[in-house]
């Protein structure tokens, strides 16, 4: 019986990457997409100064994949590798996912791991209990702290940048959401690299800029490394980003290589384009960029808690980095 094989070997193809008219067995789609990430590396010049890089890793498919194949580079890339995790007090969500990246950390030997508990920055809280105390969605109080904390540590192990799992769907059905319902200024956040603040803020880099999300969750099955395969449960039925990726992947099927064609698109739309972050000061509290003296962090939680944890959450970071130094 005729079987497709592979373009490197002859070996049965598992996968048929058709953007690439490319067939391939599962040990050449793994060195496949490693090289397509070096090749994003060095395209969008994610780590160009210093090689030291945060990486956040939630447990879930495309962190824990970035992981990997990071890992695999970093040698030949001269990369330097911080793990950084954050436990979102999710209920047993979040037990699975801080499980999966302490796996995944262990079967690399990857060190230092940097696992921080919300619980022990909020006063016993998780994120759902301070977003009720809030006022505001789980989501979008998540999205605020871990974007905090993750630049507190950022800063703390001097890190030239926050690498992120976000993958080419990710990114365009933000993209999109942003051109319909957003202002310029968010639709300019999400591209391969965006530049940090001098002191204040560290740079982001997403190198899974071009791997699509089936990408990378046929690379996380096809490597065995462990992730939690659940959405979060406090993920919104139905999103906009939801309705924004059934779409791509339709105009994917009838057109491929259109994915990977507007993710590009989008970098040279927005290269050069102002930028709007407008005047940045340092936190008066805990150091950390603000818009006016307070971030929102120390804002936040003084409003809950009647004093801003910022001061508190370095403490417990920095305290945290220097324990995995010895
Ligand atoms: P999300 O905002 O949940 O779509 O996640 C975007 C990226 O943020 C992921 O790809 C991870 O790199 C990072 N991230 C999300 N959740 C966590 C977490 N709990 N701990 C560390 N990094 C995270
Ligand atoms: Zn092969
Ligand atoms: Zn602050």
């Amino acid at each position: 019986m005729y079987s497709v094989r592979c373009k490197y070997c002859g070996k049965r193809a598992v996968v048929s990457l058709r953007y690439a008219m490319l067939n391939l067995c599962g040990e050449h789609y793994l060195n496949y997409i490693i090289s397509k990430v070096e090749k994003t590396i060095k395209r969008y010049r994610l780590v160009e100064r210093s090689k030291r890089l945060l990486v956040a890793v939630s447990g879930g498919k495309d962190s824990s994949v970035l992981t990997h194949v990071l890992w695999s580079l970093k040698s030949k890339l001269d990369l330097e590798i911080v793990l950084f995790h954050l436990h979102l007090g999710l209920g047993e969500y979040s037990n699975k996912q801080e499980r999966a990246v302490r796996e995944l950390a262990s079967l690399l030997a990857a060190r230092p791991l940097i696992v921080v508990y919300a619980r022990e920055i909020l006063p016993g809280d998780g994120i759902p209990e301070l977003a009720l105390k809030v006022g505001r969605s789980t989501c979008s109080v998540c999205g605020a702290v871990k974007r905090y904390l993750m630049n507190v540590a950022a800063m703390a192990v001097r890190a030239d940048a926050i690498a992120t799992g976000h993958n080419t769907d990710d990114i365009l059905a933000y993209f999109l959401k942003n051109l319909v319902f957003g202002g310029e200024e968010y639709s300019l956040k999400l591209t391969p690299r965006t530049e940090g603040l001098d002191g204040l803020a560290i740079a982001r880099a997403r190198p899974l800029y071009e791997v699509y999300e089936r990408e990378t969750l046929l690379y996380a099955i096809l490597s065995k490394i462990p992730f939690v395969h659940e959405e979060c449960p406090f993920r919104p039925e139905r999103s906009i980003e939801e309705v924004n990726k059934d779409y791509l992947n339709r105009l994917e099927e009838r057109a491929p290589g259109s994915k990977l064609r507007l993710a590009r698109r989008f970098v040279s739309m927005v290269t050069g384009s102002e930028s709007t972050i407008g005047e940045v000061l340092a936190c008066r509290y805990c150091g950390m960029p603000s818009r006016s003296g307070v971030c929102t962090f120390c804002r936040l939680t003084s409003r809950v808690y009647g004093e801003p944890l910022g001061p508190k959450a370095v403490d417990i970071i920095k305290a945290k980095i220097l324990e995995s130094k010895t």
